[in-house]
Formats: structure tokens, C-alpha cells, sequence
């Protein structure tokens, strides 16, 4: 269903970025000698994936999936398996390296070969969400000069708008809604603790209500190597719950909130 259906005062997407080894090739550049570091990385396609299509396919939620190229590259199978499911595939650069920490040249690379790889899989993505949400001043002119219909990366508002500057959707994310937040483990300080289920379903439950309350859209931004852990799927499973009974709540891909928010504006 491309349109909300009646009686819907609010929206939710359930997102979740693939970024396999990534994040941690991109944040250290010792880590392609480190197997067992990013090992954490692989768990993601392995295991997480088929077990989160396992939940949206019980709860019949549909998801958008944000992929960086080289995973694409890497994990053909695992892209297949997402859009076989009725999944989306949408943007999430190349490599994980964050725009806003390069020059423009490698931004335009990274945006470009990150869309080549995803077109090469059968993907014709419409939403981009860039790594670690660090958009550069340029990346958003990049996004609607590629012709693309949304961005996920913004905090500065809860219900989806037009940017004002560029013809592009906004699909507005925070921390709140991310399982890397609540849950990562900083292996380098030892100072962060993993956070309980219950935490961070009352953290979550709590902004996904306001949100609904503001007539807003609920973006989640889960990653299957973090939500994917064994212990934390029955919340996963808990959320998809809660948003899919609730008749007052339109679930849908981003790009279907996207387009919904454009036919509106219009
Ligand atoms: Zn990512």
C-alpha cells in the first residue's frame, strides 16, 4: 500500500542499515588485519539478516534497508534476500566514511561508486541515508542533483518535510529510535555498558508515542548487527508488534512516506 490508509494520524518506518565490516574499515585502518574485529561486522548478513526478515515477514511490515556499494558488493545474496522479500534498497555511500569528513571529490566518488554497485545488484535506489547521518555542506545538493526523492538524516523536525533549499524529501531520524546508541559496545574504552531491552524499549516506545502523537513519522534506524543479536530480537519483535496493531499507525517503506509527503506538499 502506497497511500495511508484511513483512520492513520501518524507514520513509522522501520529501517535498518546493512553495513556489514564497514563501519569498522572505515573507522580504523588497522581493521582489515583484524578478522576477528570484524567479525562483528559479518554477524550482520549471516545471521542478523535472515532473522530480521524472519520478524518483518511475521508481522507483514515491509522495511527499507540502507546499503553501503561495497556491501552490495560483498553481500550480492544478502541484497537479493532483502528485495525477494519486498524489502527496499536505498543509499548508504560506498565505504561507511561519513561526508562530512572528506573532500568534495572523494564525496562525489563515494556517492557515485556507492550508486553504481546498487544499480549493478538490480537496485535503483530513491532514498539516501549517509554514513553515521554526517552530511557534508554538499551532500544534500549531491542527493537532489542525482535526481534522488528523499534523505533520512536529519533531527530537526519529527513529521517528513520538503528541504526548503532542494527539492528533497526529509525523513527525520535521532538517536532516540537507533539500537547503536543504547546498545554499542566501545571495545576501545570499556566505558560505554550495553544497554537492557528493557531500557531501550521504554526509551523507544516513548519517543515512537510522542511522535505519533505529533502526527509525526517514527523512523527507526536499526542495523541487523546490533538488533540481530539473539537476545535482542524479541524486542525488534516487541516494536513490530506494537506499530503494526496499532490501526492508528501507517507502516510503510521510506519511500512510500516519501512519496506520501511530496503528494502533500505539492
Ligand atoms: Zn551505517
Amino acid at each position: 500500500m502506497t497511500t495511508p490508509p484511513p483512520g492513520t494520524t501518524s507514520s513509522a518506518s522501520f529501517t535498518f542499515d546493512l553495513d556489514a565490516e564497514e563501519v569498522w574499515l572505515a573507522e580504523d585502518p588497522t581493521a582489515s588485519r583484524r578478522p576477528v574485529l570484524l567479525s562483528q561486522g559479518a554477524y550482520g548478513p549471516r545471521v542478523g539478516l535472515p532473522a530480521v526478515l524472519g520478524l518483518l515477514r511475521a508481522h507483514g511490515v515491509r522495511a527499507t534497508f540502507f546499503v553501503p556499494g561495497r556491501v552490495a558488493e560483498t553481500y550480492p545474496a544478502a541484497v537479493e534476500s532483502v528485495l525477494e522479500a519486498g524489502h527496499e534498497v536505498a543509499h548508504h555511500g560506498h565505504t561507511h566514511r561519513a561526508p562530512a569528513e572528506l573532500s568534495l571529490d572523494e564525496e562525489v566518488d563515494e556517492f557515485e561508486r556507492g550508486l553504481a554497485a546498487l544499480r549493478h545488484v538490480g537496485v535503483v535506489p530513491t532514498g539516501y541515508r549517509a554514513p553515521s547521518w554526517d552530511f557534508s555542506p554538499h551532500t544534500l545538493g549531491l542527493v537532489a542533483d542525482h535526481g534522488f526523492d528523499y534523505s533520512s538524516n536529519f533531527m530537526d523536525e519529527v513529521r517528513p518535510y520538503v528541504h526548503p533549499s532542494r527539492d528533497v524529501v526529509e525523513l527525520p531520524v535521532h538517536w532516540t529510535l537507533d539500537d547503536a546508541a543504547h546498545y554499542w559496545f566501545a571495545a576501545d574504552t570499556w566505558t560505554k555498558k550495553i544497554s537492557t531491552n528493557g531500557e531501550v524499549e521504554q526509551i523507544m516506545v516513548a519517543e515512537a508515542d510522542g511522535i505519533a502523537a505529533m502526527h509525526g513519522c517514527a523512523v527507526y534506524t536499526l542495523h541487523p548487527q546490533i538488533i540481530g543479536r539473539p537476545g535482542r530480537l524479541p524486542l525488534l519483535d516487541e516494536l513490530l508488534r506494537r506499530a503494526a496493531s496499532d490501526p492508528s499507525v501507517w507502516v510503510a517503506t521510506a519511500a512510500e512516506i516519501a512519496a506520501h509527503t511530496r503528494k502533500q506538499e505539492s
